[in-house]
């Protein structure tokens, strides 16, 4: 299995596991587990993001280059009912309305 994503805490690996598997994509995660306030983690102990099929690898990656594509463009996106949902959602949280390009 291919290490897909070295996520920064385990929300975050959370969240995009989760956005893999909207796109019909299961990841595993692995390291989450072992995260605690204890001391400092070797950094091969961060929650990282495994496909379960490396025929996805491709596909896979598109959609986190995506993804860090929205976080660096901004923290939220405005539907056309007014409402904000967080850059993950790909439907607005309110209405169910798409995304807007
Ligand atoms: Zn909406």
């Amino acid at each position: 299995m291919h290490t897909l994503y070295a996520a920064a805490n385990p929300l975050e690996a959370e969240i995009l596991r989760a956005y893999l598997a909207e796109h019909g994509i299961r990841a595993q995660l692995l390291g989450a587990g072992l995260w605690s306030g204890l001391g400092e983690l070797p950094a091969d102990n961060w929650p990282r993001l495994m496909l379960d099929d490396d025929s996805q690898l491709a596909p896979a990656r598109e959609l986190l280059r995506r993804y860090e594509h929205r976080r660096h463009a901004g923290a939220s996106w405005v539907c056309a009912c007014g409402e904000r949902s967080p850059v993950h959602f790909e439907i607005c949280w309110s209405c169910g309305h798409e995304r807007p390009a």
